[in-house]
């Protein structure tokens, strides 16, 4: 259990588990069809394309832009609504799949280009975070805070 009295949302259906994995192995995983080569996010049980069932998970390059940023100004999760404004934006990756992340403050502006990172936040969950090309993760400082990052991870914890 965490030792803090809220965290981000935890829940998600098992589709979201590839994402999980590649995160903890500090990748960015999507799925991807067998039949037809599509990259889809978010996860379906079916390829969005053709409809096939042979999805697998593998490593992308995360390289994008943003197509538009957003502030969330009112959130009723606890964590968050403590955490306020809270950027988030949809991101449109070289093969042009587009997913949803959580922004630097370097990157919430369209036509931003980003390096898209998957994470494992304090309540255990798979997040993205978009941030400047060349920027890492333990830089930055504002989304390691919005999603507890700082904290020990939860496979850490005893
Ligand atoms: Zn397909």
């Amino acid at each position: 259990m965490s030792t803090h009295e809220a965290t981000p949302v935890a829940a998600r259906t098992p589709l979201w588990a590839g994402l999980a994995a590649g995160a903890a192995a500090g990748e960015l995983h999507l799925q991807t069809c067998g039949q037809c080569g599509t990259v889809q996010y978010p996860p379906r049980e079916l390829c969005r394309a053709c409809l096939a069932d042979a999805l697998a998970w593998q490593r992308v390059d995360g390289a994008g832009e943003v197509i538009d940023a957003v502030a969330v100004h009112a959130s009723l999760e606890p964590w968050y609504r403590e955490r306020l404004p809270w950027w988030i934006g949809k991101i449109r990756l070289g093969g042009a799949v587009k997913l949803i992340a959580h922004l630097d403050e370097a990157v919430r502006t369209p036509g931003a280009p980003v390096q898209v990172h998957a994470c494992i936040d304090i309540s255990g969950s798979a997040v993205l975070l978009a941030l400047p090309p060349a920027a890492t993760v333990p830089a930055a400082a504002g989304l390691r805070e919005l999603l507890g990052l700082n904290g020990p991870a939860p496979e850490q914890q005893t």
